[in-house]
């Protein structure tokens, strides 16, 4: 099977000629890439994949696979895999005709039809079932067989609406691992749609966050990570500490900034060329430290702060604190991590402190929406 490429050009959907719901998205997923599609409810997620699959007529723009334009050309005559989280297999049929039902339609011979089946089902690991119903399968067997059925017409590319919504966590990351490996093993150009940031950082290459039908983002896991464009999606992929800052003085990309809190930061990375902007920290770059008489009150990436709450989370603690002048802070300490010093407890005033490299710069939003 032949890894295609899929780009997006300009794709927009209005519902109703009023409601924007996609709003003018262009993208290309590498072939043989799995791209998700990460936002909010109601960002246009569905929307999008769902023009791309055919079943909602997009008002402009264009899909385009492989580089043939694709937006005009009916459903049954795309060739995607589509898995969805409501699967619905057919629950009097067996696995092997649960999985044929997509090759009926096409007319391949009974012979060939078998082997496709049997081929499909062995790439999910469910040979040895073929001859169960589904009511004599478990959730995630039965998400397989799903699997199955979308990869038996050897599509061009796989299209995944939330396809582990209904699972519990511990089976739903075993398979966010397995469906990635056989994507990846296929070399099948991939669209998921998630609401789940940890799904999308586990099986993309690529993530595009979206909101209120626009593209906010659209990267690698580790960018969007750890250089996110916005406050936004700094917010929604992980959580983030957000100062308020200006800038004081600058060389380069290096940048001396004051919060409104009056914080001295040392930026080491300043690409912005605003003076006010919204500086934002994860949680496990910050070090909580006993508060002690020789603390150098003026330094940059420094603050005082009290514990307000410690929630123990397996092999991460996780702190609540809140400075001085009421800005709230969260840090995350390994349970086992030397170099803290004594374990902090509620009601403890700490020093807070962090790298220069660990503050990163994001427009202030009222300063993003006028851009
Ligand atoms: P969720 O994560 O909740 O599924 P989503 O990001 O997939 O959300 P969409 O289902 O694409 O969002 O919907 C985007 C917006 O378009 C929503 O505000 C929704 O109410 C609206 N919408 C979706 N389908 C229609 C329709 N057929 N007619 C009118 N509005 C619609």
């Amino acid at each position: 099977m032949e890894s295609v490429e899929v780009r997006l050009e300009h794709l927009t959907k209005e519902y109703n000629n009023s409601f924007v719901a996609v709003d003018n998205v262009t993208l290309t997923v590498g072939a043989g890439e799995l791209l998700a599609l990460l936002g909010p409810s109601g960002c246009g997620k569905t929307t999008c994949l769902r023009m791309i699959a055919g079943l909602v007529d997009p008002t402009s723009g264009e899909i385009v696979i492989g580089g043939k334009p694709i937006t005009k050309t009916p459903v049954h005559r795309r060739n995607m895999g589509m898995l969805f989280q409501n699967y619905a297999l057919f629950p009097h049929m067996t696995v092997a005709e649960n999985v044929a039902f997509g090759l009926e339609m096409r007319k391949f011979s009974r012979s060939e039809r078998e082997d496709k089946v049997r081929k499909a089902l062995d790439l999910v690991k469910l040979g040895h079932l073929a001859d169960r119903i589904p009511s004599q399968l478990s959730g995630g067997q039965q998400q397989r067989v799903a699997l199955a059925r979308a990869l038996v017409i050897e599509p061009s590319m796989l299209l995944l609406d939330e396809p582990l919504g209904a699972l519990d966590k511990s089976l739903r990351e075993q398979m966010q691992l397995e469906i990635r490996h056989l994507q990846q093993r296929l070399g099948l150009t991939t669209i998921m749609v998630t609401h789940d940031q940890d799904e999308a950082l586990t099986m993309a290459d690529q993530i595009a966050v979206m909101r209120a039908g626009q593209m906010e983002q659209i990267a690698s896991a580790t960018e969007i990570y750890q250089r996110p464009a916005t406050q936004f999606v700094a917010g929604f992929i992980g959580a983030s500490n957000f100062f308020e800052a200006e800038e004081v003085s600058r060389d380069g990309r290096r940048a001396q900034l004051v919060t409104t809190s009056g914080i001295p930061l040392d930026v080491t990375n300043m690409r912005l060329v605003t003076k006010r902007v919204m500086v934002t920290i994860r949680p496990e770059a910050i070090t909580v430290r006993p508060l002690g008489t020789e603390d150098p009150v003026a330094a940059p990436n420094t603050a005082v702060a009290v514990v307000e709450q410690v929630v123990y989370r397996g092999f991460m603690l996780h702190y609540y604190l809140r400075m001085d002048d009421g800005t709230e802070v969260i840090a995350y300490r390994q349970t086992q991590t030397e170099g803290w010093g004594p374990v902090s407890a509620v009601g403890d005033r700490v020093r807070i402190s962090w790298d220069a490299d660990s503050n990163h710069v994001v427009p202030l939003v009222a300063e993003a929406a006028a851009a």
